[in-house]
């Protein structure tokens, strides 16, 4: 069976017969599944031949799109050729130097140690532990509105629900609100907003006792939580909060890393922050193949020089992953894609705003480089289709499958949409898949409640 091509109804059964989904209902989830035959660009194609348009890089990962460049091609298959494994404990690769001195010159400060790992949830755990092992201290803080991976550390260091189906999870860690909880407000401005919430930060930490606690834990811009960018102040509060109290400020760079954000890194869009660990993954190598990695600065490097990291798998450093990270890296640079984020940033701003002025039920949005959302509402009061953590609502549900039928993917959660393409999209390709989106909300604003 395995040898013939399969329609898409036989990809379905299989799936349901024989695997199980990630997060969801393997049932419900198979029924509603697209089955992805070819990617081209900011595009991808099903398995009958139906194009549709990525407005969320899939997991805001693909950033390179999904047409793999020739050089990355050319990387991986070299590199497969050469030396396609090496034991992380013992050998190293030239692959592994090359991309290392390369992440060094790209990060800003001393951040100059990379430790490989294969994916962002497992890059959190290795922070975790290396903060611990530096500190000597056990407790952990890190934010409700955050996600940091599925296990069983990072999933303790998230705050949202989807922690819930793995508690009691892992022992230490202790989650605080962040500048903008979901439903009220620290302040009327970002001044007042970022001083209320670092006193609260500041309590929390005199509770928990600052000699007690290893790392703070923060998504430079939070993510899925709603594309949260702090308020000025506020990473730089918390620097100085790190100093004063030997804390280290680890931040998740994992969804925002390599550009999302118009900077190359979250943490770069607040000014002279400089994290003592950050975690990476996703664009790294546009997620072509499973790579995360950790970097850390001099002084927590320097601690390991001398004593054990205690963690480790068989895939850390494989050589086929850091290949395709060097030349995707290369490629990034090269192809000036930092700077097509920041030139579509307006632009993106400019579709979400006309969003807004033309559908009654978009209450807002917000983005920053090519990361954005939009906040959905049901009727004049601005309450939500779907309030914290659900239930759903048939509306939103709708408002998916007409993405579907007209040919876009993206990302719905709760009352609100996701609007992050591939960091290489041009100005006509975000035209057309706003063009879509308008036509969708068009039959949303049907069940707007005057
Ligand atoms: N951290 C953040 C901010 C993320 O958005 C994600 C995944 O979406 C992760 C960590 C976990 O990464 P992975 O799914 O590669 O384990």
């Amino acid at each position: 069976i395995a040898e013939k091509e399969l329609s898409k109804d036989e990809v379905i059964k299989a799936i349901k017969e024989n695997t199980l989904f990630s997060w969801n209902p393997t049932e419900a989830a198979a029924n509603k599944a697209l089955v992805m035959e070819k990617g081209d660009g900011v595009y991808f194609y099903d398995i009958n031949g139906k194009k549709y348009i990525d407005f969320n890089s899939q997991a805001m990962c693909s950033n390179l799109g999904h047409t793999v460049p020739e050089e990355v091609i050319k990387a991986i298959d070299d590199q497969l050729r050469s030396a396609a494994y090496a034991y992380p404990c013992a050998i190293v690769t030239p692959v592994k130097a090359k991309l290392s001195m390369l992440l060094a010159d790209i990060f800003p400060g001393d951040i100059n140690h990379f430790f490989y790992t294969s994916g962002g949830a497992e890059s959190n755990e290795t922070a975790m532990r290396m903060a611990r092992l530096f500190t000597g201290r056990h407790k952990i803080l890190a934010r409700y509105r955050s996600y940091h991976g599925a296990t069983l550390g990072a999933m303790t260091l998230t705050g949202d629900p989807r922690r819930w189906n793995s508690e009691p999870g892992a022992s230490g860690v202790v989650h605080f609100m962040d500048p903008y909880p979901y439903s009220f407000k620290w302040g009327d401005n970002e001044e007042e907003i970022t001083e209320m919430s670092l006193k609260y930060l500041r309590e929390t930490i005199s509770y928990e006792g600052p000699n007690k606690i290893a790392a703070i834990f923060i998504e430079s811009v939070t993510g899925t939580n709603g594309i949260l960018k702090p308020p000025k102040g506020y990473l730089e509060g918390i620097r100085k909060i790190c100093d004063e109290t030997g804390i280290l400020m680890v931040c998740d760079e994992v969804m925002n890393g390599f550009g999302r954000t118009g900077q190359m890194f979250g943490f770069m869009n607040s000014e002279g922050v400089i994290p003592d660990i950050v975690t990476m993954a996703k664009g790294i190598n546009g997620a072509y193949l499973p790579l995360g990695a950790v970097g850390c600065r001099d002084h927590v490097a320097d601690y390991f020089m001398k004593n054990p990291i205690g963690i480790g798998s068989t895939y850390n450093s494989h050589p086929v992953t850091l290949a395709s990270a060097y030349a995707a890296l290369q490629y990034f640079l090269k192809n000036g894609v930092l700077d097509n984020v920041q030139k579509l940033e307006p632009v993106l701003k400019k579709h979400l705003e006309e969003l807004k002025s033309r559908h009654p039920t978009v209450k807002g949005y917000r983005s920053l480089g090519l990361f954005g959302t939009v906040e959905l509402q049901k009727n004049s009061k601005g309450e939500p289709f779907v309030g914290y953590n659900g239930p759903a609502h048939p509306a939103m549900g709708q408002l998916q499958e007409d993405m579907v039928k007209n040919g876009l993917y993206t990302l719905l959660r709760w009352s609100s949409f996701f609007t992050n393409p591939p960091l290489t999209i041009n100005e006509k390709e975000l035209k057309e898949g706003f063009e879509i989106l308008d036509k969708c909300l068009t039959n949303l604003d049907k069940h707007f409640e005057k």
